[in-house]
């Protein structure tokens, strides 16, 4: 079997967008809500939020640390998890259950249902509102008497992006 190098190149970048966009605008956003809402965007949230938002992946909260320590030594996983509870009810990202892990949000600015799917393979979360599924969903809890605090779906299995890659890299 061959390899072409050029081909590898291009699965080594499977993310085919302008990321440096979605990070600019999430950080834009949540810069002009948490203004318009007299909440600060104190210098640590702001990194969390800007450390989430490297890429698409799910990122575990001992990771964050991990990336701050150089910068700020006194960071603890407590300052951590009060920056993430912030971020979470400002609507700015999601807690991934399943992951123990965290993704940026820049849909709504509010907490909201998601549809999220997971890729085992190169751990990006798509968020996807499905309002069909959702309002499916709704009408189940209703026959059923249930009172739901939160609506997230959380599908594991293969994006489109992995299930393109050739077996061996799969
Ligand atoms: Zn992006
Ligand atoms: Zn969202
Ligand atoms: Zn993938």
């Amino acid at each position: 079997m061959t390899t072409h190098a050029r081909t590898k190149q291009h699965f080594q970048q499977p993310s085919e967008h302008n990321h440096s966009e979605c990070v600019s605008e999430a950080l834009g956003t949540a810069e002009h809500l948490c203004i318009e809402r007299g909440v600060q965007l104190t210098p640590i949230r702001h990194k969390v939020l800007e450390l989430i938002w490297e890429s698409h992946k799910a990122v575990k909260a001992y990771e964050l640390l991990d990336s701050l320590k150089p910068q700020q030594q006194a960071a603890k996983p407590a300052t951590i998890y009060r920056a993430l509870d912030f971020l979470i009810e400002q609507g700015l990202i999601h807690r991934v259950e399943s992951l123990n892990a965290f993704i940026g949000c820049r849909c709504s600015g509010h907490q909201h249902e998601q549809l999220l799917l997971i890729c085992k393979h190169c751990h990006e979360v798509e968020e996807r509102p499905a309002s069909g599924v959702m309002s499916a969903l709704s009408q189940e809890f209703r026959q059923a008497g249930f009172t739901v605090h939160s609506k997230a779906i959380e599908i594991h299995g293969i994006c489109a992006k992995c299930r393109d890659l050739p077996d061996d890299q799969q």
